[in-house]
């Protein structure tokens, strides 16, 4: 039987105003998922932290282990027959990412540690050598640390000056700032696709646009966009593009920076080392062509095949049927997170994926999310990567629980149960 029914949903069986589109068979997928299984403290697991990491299907852990059982070996320089099987499948999983991302060619799918990796990795070979004092980086309020400490880094070393363009009280970007904010002084604009503390989808094209328009290049910080919709780097527009392979169900350690051709050749190398170069003497060494120039060292190979083996799981579920399933969640928990007085959301955009950040009036987030695990239920406590929102919205930390399509709206009625509970025990 097929993840996916197809057949197009009759009117009744469409919850409120979701999405209408292909229907998951969540039982059957949650299957494929054995941590789901899992008891936490006697009680089923709820994990509701899939911002932070997502869980890994059977079809991730197995290529892992397959590798390792049978293709263990160096890639690229090996002549023996499991160093071309383990080079052959790394390559494979290469090519499956830049179909996901509708990139122009293989070798404009860089491998990274994951999105910061990424994040830095054109701070310092993009930036570096061309930001001079004077020279501007637009940043927004809503970023995930790894896209504003980089940046930070960059200034202090070439003398730019970093902006930023606020969000307003939903947790919105303000794009009149935002465009207030693009001069000729820009040079690099970068963003979240999805912020993590919020769930805001941006308009990713309408932002690309805008910052070309004033001669920037773009990156955009896809780590929340690609666990939960299709993502077209050309028709986005944007100049980079990075995601972590581990919050689109794939392993730990790995991620990818996708760039534009003319860019990626533009860059100097970012690492030196093995696996980079052409010819090597103590006078000169000449780089190899991409991917390779930027991927100095052995990689996470097993990382890789890994992430080719979750693109292709994500592939064959469909982005359509994961939107339209998230869209009935997030619409199911903000409705029953919000028939409790005590929480307040936080993050109310019109366009969001699906994240839940609230605070419970009176009680501290991370002694909510110690209550809510002795009840099995997996969020996320704290500023998560993202301080300046939290000033923003004038708390030190939030609730977070994030979906991911093998969430069932029965967990989501067990969180607002265990928020329930919680202002019980703290007596709010
Ligand atoms: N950007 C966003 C929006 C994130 O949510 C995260 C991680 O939470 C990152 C970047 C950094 O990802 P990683 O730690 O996998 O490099």
């Amino acid at each position: 039987m097929a993840l996916v029914d197809r057949t197009p949903p009759r009117p009744s069986s469409r919850r409120g105003g979701a999405a209408p589109g292909p229907r998951l068979d969540v039982e059957r997928i949650r299957r494929d998922f054995p941590i789901l299984a899992t008891q936490v403290r006697g009680k089923p697991l709820v994990y509701l932290d899939n911002a932070a990491t997502a869980q890994k299907p059977r079809a991730v852990i197995d290529a892992i282990s397959a590798y390792y059982e049978s293709d263990n070996a160096n890639i690229h320089r090996g002549v023996h027959a499991l160093s071309i099987r383990a080079t052959e499948a790394y390559e494979a999983a290469r090519r499956r990412i830049q179909a996901l991302i509708n990139a122009e060619a293989p070798e404009q799918v860089i491998f990274v540690r994951g999105a910061t990796e990424g994040v830095n990795l054109v701070a310092q070979s993009y930036g570096r050598p061309r930001l001079r004092p004077g020279d501007e980086i637009l940043i927004t309020e809503m970023e995930h640390h790894s896209n504003i400490v980089p940046w930070q880094l960059l200034c202090e070393q070439t003398g730019a000056g970093l902006r930023v363009a606020p969000i307003n009280d939903r947790g919105e970007l303000r794009l009149d700032e935002f465009e207030r904010l693009l001069s000729e002084r820009t040079k690099i604009a970068a963003f979240a696709h999805v912020s993590n503390a919020l769930g805001t989808v941006n308009p990713v094209r309408e932002l690309a646009g805008l910052a070309h328009r004033a001669g920037a290049v773009v990156l955009v910080d896809g780590a929340q966009a690609t666990p939960h919709q299709a993502v077209d780097v050309r028709q986005l527009g944007c100049d980079f593009y990075v995601f972590s392979g581990h919050k689109m169900f794939g392993p730990t350690g790995v991620g990818v920076l996708y760039g534009r051709r003319e860019l990626l050749e533009a860059l100097p190398p970012y690492q030196g080392g093995g696996e980079m170069i052409l010819s090597v003497t103590f006078e000169k060494t000449v780089y190899a062509a991409l991917p390779a120039r930027l991927e100095a060292g052995t990689p996470h190979i097993a990382g890789g095949i890994g992430l080719g083996a979750a693109v292709a799981y994500l592939s064959q579920i469909g982005y359509d049927a994961i939107a339209a399933h998230e869209a009935a969640l997030l619409e199911h928990g903000t409705r029953v997170l919000g028939e409790i007085p005590q929480v307040r959301l936080i993050g109310t955009a019109a366009h969001k994926a699906s994240v839940l950040s609230f605070v419970i009036d009176g009680v501290h987030a991370h002694d909510a999310g110690t209550v809510l695990d002795q009840l099995g239920i997996a969020i996320r406590t704290g500023h998560h990567c993202a301080q300046p929102v939290m000033q923003h919205f004038g708390v030190p930390a939030t609730c977070r629980a994030s979906l991911a399509f093998y969430n069932t709206t029965e967990e989501l009625d067990v969180l607002a149960a265990g928020v329930r509970k919680v202002c019980e025990v703290f007596g709010v």
